[in-house]
């Protein structure tokens, strides 16, 4: 039986990459500026980008009023998902290497990593 994403902790020390500039998203524990969702999430913030990722939405960006706000998927955002806990894989900072790129689980202790490139998909745990 597989526990939703939701009630995995985020870890707080990755350096996921913003899918739009590449920059390094920044880990915020207060979570989202409003509503009932205060799940902590990474936020880009570079020139006013408003893409953030956590382990239920992947990669999003925050859209209506501010008394109610919805996550949005970024698009072309989240194509992976953590075998071990269906949560969205993040893009690693790391590994820009020969093989593409490094898409790994944000669950604190997981680990899960997948290279996606011309090679096909590599598992590595
Ligand atoms: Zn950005
Ligand atoms: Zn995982």
């Amino acid at each position: 039986m597989i526990r939703p994403a939701n009630s995995f902790v985020l870890a707080a020390k990755l350096e996921p990459l913003c899918p739009r500039h590449n920059k390094i998203m920044r880990y915020e524990a207060s979570g989202l500026p409003s509503g009932t969702d205060n799940r902590p999430s990474y936020h880009c913030g570079y020139e006013g980008c408003s893409v953030r990722y956590d382990l239920v939405n992947g990669y999003f960006t925050l859209l209506g009023m501010p008394e109610e706000i919805n996550p949005v998927e970024e698009p072309g955002g989240n194509t992976l998902k953590c075998e071990k806990h269906e949560a969205w894989l993040y893009r690693n900072r790391n590994q820009a290497n020969e093989w593409g790129d490094e898409w790994c689980c944000g669950v604190e202790g997981c680990g899960f990593c997948v290279l996606t490139g011309t090679k096909g998909n590599r598992v590595r745990t």
